[in-house]
């Protein structure tokens, strides 16, 4: 973990942005595995922000030239739109979320923000853009206010502090022996699940995105954590494109739309009750995932 912080830190003077910087250095190992990485050098225009619309028009992609992940994926998500994924693990969700950072390039189709083909625009000014809070966060050694503010380098004590209260993650902060100096990481202290999530949180609201994926948790959060998870989540959507790979009912109920992918493939798409009323893949999901009578008080 040392060493991958250590060349963030030297990235992030070179002006790239440590968030851009540990996508970066993730990127290094991917290549490792993976020759289709995007690595290349940033000379390019930056992306032109109007709304923040995301459209994935016939994406096609694999991990490996011969093993496609994703075949002729089509989506949209406006300025203002929460889109909720879901479908059974291995279906692509993620995948979909890291095509749209660009971590990997489309081999079929594009992904468009705002109408520019993000492979024609840098991708740090891309990922200047999106706000990515993941199940599971990366944590560097480091002290808990070097990792929240990873989401703004430029950000003062004050705004961090500010980012840690609005993601309910002020109070078990302070309660650390040495508050938002303590020092996470390997031989840090040790954080929960929902109490990494709420650092993560805390980043993305202070990066202020206008795009913002999640991928929800699947592991179960003690039910404290996941009520003020959702609380601080809820705020941070607001008036943003969210893409959001649901898992709780609550996310899904609260979408505007609905997307069921399955095989890498979009099988449905709709709002809960258009989607429940196909009476296909999603509906059966549902039947299995959740009890009927749950989701009707839900949206009763
Ligand atoms: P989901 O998020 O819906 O569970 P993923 O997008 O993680 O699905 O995975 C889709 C498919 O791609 C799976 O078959 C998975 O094994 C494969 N996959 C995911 N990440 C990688 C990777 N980094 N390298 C190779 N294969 C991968
Ligand atoms: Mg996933």
């Amino acid at each position: 973990l040392l060493l991958a912080y250590e060349p963030a830190k030297r990235l992030a003077r070179m002006n790239v942005g440590i968030a851009e910087s540990l996508i970066a250095v993730r990127a290094l190992f991917d290549i490792l595995d993976h020759p289709a990485s995007v690595t290349e050098a940033d000379d390019k225009p930056a992306l032109q922000l109007t709304r923040g619309k995301i459209e994935l028009d016939n994406v096609g992609f694999g991990y490996r030239k011969k093993d496609r992940v994703l075949h002729g994926v089509s989506l949209s998500v406006d300025h203002g739109e929460r889109l909720a994924l879901v479908g059974p693990s291995g279906g692509g969700k993620s995948t979909i979320l890291s095509l749209i950072q660009r971590f990997y390039d489309v081999q079929e189709g594009a992904v468009r923000v705002d109408g520019q083909d993000i492979r024609t625009v840098s991708v740090a000014s891309l990922r200047h853009q999106i706000a990515f809070v993941s199940q599971d966060v990366f944590l560097f050694s480091g002290t808990v206010a070097d990792n929240i503010r990873v989401g703004r380098l430029g950000a003062t004590d004050a705004e961090v502090e500010q980012a840690a209260r609005d993601a309910f993650a002020y109070d078990f902060i302070q309660g650390l022996p040495q508050g938002f100096q303590s020092n996470v990481g390997e031989n840090g202290v040790q954080l929960s699940g929902g109490q990494r999530q709420r650092i993560a949180i805390a980043r993305a609201i202070l990066k202020n995105a206008p795009i913002l994926l999640l991928d929800e948790a699947t592991s179960a959060l003690d039910s404290e954590s996941e009520r003020m998870i959702q609380i601080a989540l809820d705020k941070l959507v607001e008036g943003r494109t969210t893409i959001v790979i649901a898992h709780r009912l609550a996310t899904i109920l609260n979408a505007d739309k609905i997307a069921v992918i399955e095989r890498g493939r979009v099988v449905e798409v709709g709002t809960h009750p258009e989607l429940v009323g196909m009476s296909g893949v999603y509906e059966k999901l549902y039947r299995y995932q959740f009890d009927e009578g749950k989701i009707e008080r839900a949206i009763a």
